[in-house]
């Protein structure tokens, strides 16, 4: 029997019948600025998928411990059941977005080192910028936890970024989500790595091939998407 555990912005978690293993569901919807941007994409979903395996699929390869077992349909994986980490972890390589506004840079300055930000996940607080002292303070997580985070997500940096330059895109920022493991507590990568989740950007030209297309209205977002899975497939 399988139970509708969770329904969020682009993705619903079902129940398997083993405890450790839930089904995710890539949906259509896509979502922008806390949903107050919304949009449904026939085709979004399966594309999502396909996407965040290969990446997933390449984690895997250069042995970085991911919630992933497998894919099983055009829209569907299997992955382990995690407790979440309520901590959104953005990795920045070049100035854009909310830094930009932030810091009053322009977008597109290559930052010269990574840099590495935490929020606390919270919709009703519109995701707030923490630090480790905050994160320790309010026990959201140890240090020990916040040092393999760091270390995770680093390392997940440098895997995707040399993926992505063999396809001729630069990994301009992106959003992780880890989890502990339900069946013994590892901290592993959860949630997804997609179009959704990044912004990548053409090598060359600085097109974007990321979900900025549809939250400032520049480029159709299923035709965006279908041109990365492409030029992510050409990647062996
Ligand atoms: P920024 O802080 O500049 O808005 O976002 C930095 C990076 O993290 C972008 O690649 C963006 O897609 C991703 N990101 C930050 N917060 C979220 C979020 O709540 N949902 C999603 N899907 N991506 C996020």
């Amino acid at each position: 029997m399988s139970q509708l555990l969770y329904e969020g912005k682009a993705k619903k978690m079902f129940t398997t019948d083993d405890p450790d293993v839930l089904r995710v569901e890539y949906k259509n919807d896509a979502t922008a600025f806390n949903g107050k941007k919304k949009a449904v994409f026939p085709g979004k979903g399966k594309l999502n998928n396909a996407i965040c395996t290969k990446i997933f699929h390449v984690l895997k390869e250069n042995n970085l411990p991911t919630h992933f077992i497998e894919k099983i349909s055009e829209t569907e994986q299997l992955v382990k059941a995690v407790d979440i980490v309520p901590i959104e972890v953005v990795v920045r390589n070049i100035v854009a977005g909310s830094l930009a506004k932030r810091l009053g840079l322009d977008e597109g300055t290559d930052l010269g080192q990574t840099i590495v930000e935490f929020y606390y996940k919270s919709d009703e607080l519109g995701d707030p910028m923490i630090n480790d002292d905050h994160a320790l303070a309010t026990k959201i997580a140890t240090e020990e936890e916040l040092a393999e985070i760091r270390r995770q997500a680093l390392s997940v940096n440098e895997v995707l970024q040399a993926l992505f330059a063999e396809a001729g895109i630069l990994l301009v920022d992106f959003k992780l989500e880890f989890g502990k493991l339900k069946s013994n507590g590892g901290i592993v990568l959860a949630d997804e790595i997609s179009p959704d989740t990044c912004r990548l950007w053409d090598k060359e030209t600085h097109e974007k091939l990321d979900k900025d297309v549809f939250r400032r209205n520049i480029a159709d977002l299923p035709e965006t998407y279908e041109k990365l899975l492409s030029r992510l497939e050409a990647v062996k």
